[in-house]
């Protein structure tokens, strides 16, 4: 027996519908590269990504077609998402950071059939053109070119109607092993996961709501900001660049109340702040998200009266899945309780089931210690990755994140690692991220890194690699003596090695997999 409601296909055109009829005025701005800037509103991002379409028609793009974007944050790239989805088409966001074998592979993968980048990155287009197989059409987002084809349009345009299960977005995983994997996001998952991202569960927008994304767009969908800021009928402001002056400057003038990003951008926002005293006025609140929110940042944050939000989620998961904001009892909290709460990744909002699982599959319970695989499912996660022969959940939906969790009493849930990179000494888990996290607590300590090193009695032991600040020499017994204060003794690197710098993902994440290639036959001495 059916319902007597309407069936109302939940399609990600439908939010810029409502953000262009019931908030046309709100403000999208674009601050570019060069210093200039590009004011449009909601009623312009409409009428723009309409002219997008009838252009990607004209062009002989079909629904399900991949339109690919190889570009930093700005307005057209908001256009040329809705205008790809409203079309019926596929966005692919590229990650410009990647290396040049995985640009090649996840275009052709893909099949993208068009590519529309920054000017910047012409470089890239122009070394990588004869290695892409399906691109035929190449669109420059500031020469002119991508202004010139929505002026020959006149906007004039429906939507491209469908079922909500059908895909909208494509985002790879940077893949630290592998190949990069494709999600396809579907209208349903989008649009669900916008709700659940706008809501007081996770960022509370709303129409006072001033969004600044820092995380990128071609990043986890930005997450998912784009999608819930017309929902809630948010302004948005852009920045072409990721410079920390800049992005203060532009909170400052914009009156920005939410700024999103990983937490080495809000790193620089306080060397910045030091350096010129220059601070956010109006900012509310932080999201800070992609790796764990240092202990001190959250502090550093809370002290200059701004809420910090700390999401955890990943590619696969749309990206947000929990949020730790501030719970019940927050004010009488001292503010150490305070901290321990929000290092934590969260609380899981609806939407989202989480469990831990031990290494013979069985489930953990929410005590607080018991540590094990995350497991997730939900109707934004993924179920099989794009163009792949078989799911990537069990038979009960769950999707290994690769994560190591506890999950508290409270249902909240921390992350303790990631399942590849913890150490495993004597049968026990060591955490590296724990160990790191300790070791940049250390005066004189930039960036740290702590892997596993063979041991013939242990198994392994922790080898912590630690990038020294300028003009300082801390020693390792010092480094030994700070690491004991937050520890236990049995978890204290057997050698400490001090390296110029390491490396990174595309992401900005620790590169683990080369660190541990680099020092496979170390001996500690
Ligand atoms: P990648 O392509 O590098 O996997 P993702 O953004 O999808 O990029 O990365 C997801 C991973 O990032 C998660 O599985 C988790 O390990 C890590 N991560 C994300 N947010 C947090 C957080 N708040 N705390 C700790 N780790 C996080």
């Amino acid at each position: 027996v059916l319902g007597g409601m309407q069936d109302f296909e939940l399609r990600v055109p439908r939010l810029l519908d409502h953000a262009a009829r019931e908030h046309a005025q709100r403000e999208i701005v674009s601050r570019w590269a060069d210093g200039s800037e590009t004011r449009s509103n909601w009623a312009g991002i409409a009428n723009d990504s309409k002219k997008l379409a009838q252009a990607l028609e004209r062009m002989g793009i079909a629904p399900g077609d991949r339109v690919a974007t190889l570009a930093m944050n700005h307005h057209r790239h908001l256009i040329a998402w809705y205008g790809t989805i409203g079309m019926g088409g596929v966005v692919h966001t590229i990650n410009p950071r990647l290396f040049d074998e995985q640009l090649v592979y996840i275009a052709n993968h893909a099949e993208d059939r068009v590519l529309i980048y920054d000017r910047a990155f012409q470089p890239i287009v122009d070394r990588l053109k004869p290695h892409w197989t399906s691109i035929d059409h190449y669109i420059c987002f500031d020469d002119g070119a991508f202004e010139a084809l929505l002026d020959a349009e006149d906007g004039d345009y429906a939507w491209v109607e469908g079922g909500e299960r059908e895909p909208c977005m494509l985002c790879y995983t940077s893949g630290t092993t592998g190949h990069p994997k494709g999600v396809l996001y579907t209208h349903r998952s989008t649009l669900l996961h916008a709700m659940h991202a706008a809501s007081p569960a996770v960022m509370t927008l709303g129409a006072s709501t001033t969004i600044l994304p820092i995380v990128p767009l071609f990043h986890a969908a930005a997450w998912g900001l784009c999608f819930a800021g017309p929902l809630a009928g948010c302004k948005m402001v852009f920045s072409q660049v990721n410079d920390a002056a800049v992005l203060c400057g532009l909170m400052n003038r914009e009156r920005v109340t939410l700024a999103s990003g990983v937490p080495t951008v809000w790193l620089a926002l306080f060397q910045h702040i030091d350096a010129t005293g220059e601070r956010p006025e109006t900012v509310e609140q932080i999201t800070v998200g992609g790796s764990a929110a240092p202990r001190a940042m959250i502090a550093r944050f809370l002290d200059m009266g701004i809420k910090v939000t700390h999401l955890w989620g990943m590619t696969e998961t749309s990206p947000v899945a929990t949020a730790a904001s501030p719970p019940p009892g927050w004010e009488s909290m001292s503010r150490d309780e305070q901290l321990d709460m929000l290092q934590r990744q969260g609380s899981i909002p609806f939407g989202i089931e989480l469990r831990v699982i031990d290494d013979e599959d069985r489930e953990q319970p929410r005590d607080g210690v018991s540590s094990g695989r995350l497991q997730v499912r939900g109707p934004w996660i993924v179920q099989r990755y794009f163009g792949a022969a078989e799911d990537a959940v069990d038979a009960d939906n769950w999707f290994d994140t690769g994560d190591v969790a506890v999950l508290h009493p409270d249902g909240t849930m921390q992350i303790t690692d990631r399942a590849k990179d913890v150490i495993k000494s004597g049968g026990e888990w060591i955490s590296s991220v724990d160990l790191e996290n300790a070791a940049i607590g250390c005066p004189g300590v930039a960036e740290a890194a702590a892997i596993g090193i063979y041991h013939p009695k242990w198994d392994e032991r922790p080898l912590l690699l630690v990038v020294r600040k300028t003009d300082h020499a801390v020693t390792p017994p010092e480094i030994i003596a700070h690491l004991g204060q937050h520890v236990a003794k049995w978890w204290l690197p057997d050698d400490i090695l001090f390296v110029d710098s390491l490396p990174h993902t595309a992401t900005g994440k620790l590169l683990k997999t080369e660190l541990r290639r680099l020092y496979k036959d170390y001996k500690a001495g």
